[in-house]
């Protein structure tokens, strides 16, 4: 049995019904907590262990991204003027064509190191490329290995926008891979990857659904990141990418869903039905300019929500700690009042709530003897750790306070979330400058996104939209 270390703070918030012991200690060994309490007591009874830190620091479970791309690591810090379309088709795609498994495995210990010193200790990991073939997925696993860090690697394929389709066969090949990889390792465990719903083919969403369904492996996809992603979804199938993501029985095992927020009523209710865990991700909503995540609404239907970085592309970091904080700031903004969301709530949301047992608590921190000792400690003084008296504030358990108009227009999740309206949706982008939607897009034309061969057809017309202001031509 290794030595005993017993780690003291001026607080440790247990995240429990214990809540904030201040002046608390943990104590672990081979690789279990020991005991939590007051730091005399929990001294007292391991009297050889060596102790880490001091009564000003804080200790707290350890943080879990609930979602990211290690397939961005190397990429970072690129993308900060496109939106998620844009960014996708002029970077991230001709990238993941060129990924190895050696790549993968750099940049998984390079940005796995970054989610360490923010405080994170389990990472659920997508990891998205077209170097069909390569296996570049299975890089991942052996670079959290190597850094000692837990996750979930998924392997996220995308083949709409591919040249050169492979056959499905092709990507499932690496689903299996990467399931056998992960079975064999003490540290990660694995998820099915659907890129995106709509960045698939009618033929690989199937048959990811369907091995997922037949093996017994849950999901990790994203879903309603983008206003764009609505429409081209109602365009192409006449429905939402949530309702797709119903239709192909993708919802029918454990899903973990990146962002959830452009999302009607009715699809909340689908969502917390079908039992999906959200996870939000503020840094990167924020630079791609994509929307405000309706946590009021998701947590009110009874959707675990979590707290993710998303990948460096689109963050510029993997810091967990900024990402927890900046999830509370945007919603208070957003909303217009600073009661929005506690910062106990975001916390919650990092740690143990956020998505619950079918999904990512398993491999959260937990304090209570014989668990793992998946938590991290932050000094006061430490470089992003804030010096606070009450670090553990309140969970906001009131209903939200009645909100300021938006404009007569209606939102999803009850008109607070933002103002906008189904009538000016832009069909195909935002009008950035660099790409100018024609308007309205005519099937067929250069502009217009080319459905590939067999693919299914739009089956409902796009509602009228009017030409933003914006745009429109003198
Ligand atoms: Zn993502």
């Amino acid at each position: 049995m290794s030595p005993t270390t017993v780690v003291r703070g001026g607080h440790v918030l247990t995240m429990g019904p214990a809540g904030d012991l201040t002046g608390g200690a943990v104590a672990f060994a081979d690789g279990q907590v020991l005991a939590v309490g007051p730091f005399a007591e929990v001294a007292d009874r391991f009297p050889g262990a060596e102790v880490v830190g001091d009564d000003q620091g804080v200790v707290l479970p350890g943080l879990v991204n609930g979602h990211t791309h290690l397939s961005e690591a190397l990429i970072c810090g690129m993308g900060e003027d496109l939106t998620l379309f844009e960014w996708g088709e002029r970077l991230v795609t001709p990238v993941g064509r060129h990924l190895t498994r050696e790549m993968a495995r750099v940049g998984a210990m390079l940005k796995g190191a970054e989610l360490l010193l923010s405080g994170a200790t389990c990472v659920n990991d997508m990891f998205c490329h077209t170097n069909v073939g390569s296996q570049a997925s299975l890089g991942v696993v052996d670079g959290l290995e190597e850094l000692g860090l837990r996750g979930v690697v998924a392997f996220g394929p995308e083949d709409m926008a591919e040249p050169d389709r492979h056959p499905v066969g092709d990507f499932l090949a690496e689903h299996e891979a990467l399931a056998g990889r992960c079975a064999g390792s003490r540290l990660v465990g694995f998820r099915l990857g659907v890129g995106t719903v709509l960045g698939q083919t009618d033929e690989l969403l199937a048959a990811s659904a369907r091995a997922a369904r037949e093996h017994g492996w849950a999901v990790h996809t994203h879903l309603a990141e983008v206003r764009e992603e609505v429409v081209m979804a109602r365009l192409r199938w006449g429905r939402t990418s949530v309702e797709r993501a119903a239709d192909a029985g993708l919802l029918e095992v454990p899903v973990v869903a990146g962002h959830g927020i452009w999302v009607s009523e009715g699809e909340i209710r689908l969502l917390a039905g079908a039992g999906v865990a959200v996870v939000h991700n503020p840094v990167a909503n924020m630079i791609l300019g994509s929307g405000v995540c309706p946590l009021a609404a998701l947590r009110g239907a009874g959707i675990p929500v979590g707290i993710g970085t998303d990948g460096a592309a689109s963050n510029d970091s993997q810091n967990m700690l900024e990402a927890v904080k900046t999830a509370a700031l945007l919603q208070k903004v957003a909303r217009l009042d600073p009661r929005a969301v506690s910062a106990g709530d975001v916390l919650a949301m990092a740690t143990l709530e956020g998505p619950g047992p079918s999904a990512l608590t398993a491999w959260s921190g937990r304090w209570s003897p014989a668990s793992g000792p998946t938590w991290s400690g932050c000094g006061a003084t430490g470089p992003a750790w804030p010096t606070s008296t009450t670090p553990a504030s309140r969970s906001s358990t009131a209903p939200p306070r009645p909100m300021w108009p938006t404009s007569g227009s209606t939102g999803p999740a009850g008109s607070w979330m933002v103002s906008w309206s189904a009538t000016t949706w832009p069909p195909w982008s935002r009008p950035a400058a660099p790409w100018p939607p024609p308007w309205p897009p005519r099937p067929g034309s250069a502009d217009a996104p080319a459905w590939p061969e067999g693919q299914s057809r739009p089956r409902a017309p796009l509602v009228r939209a009017r030409r933003p202001a914006s745009v429109r031509s003198t």
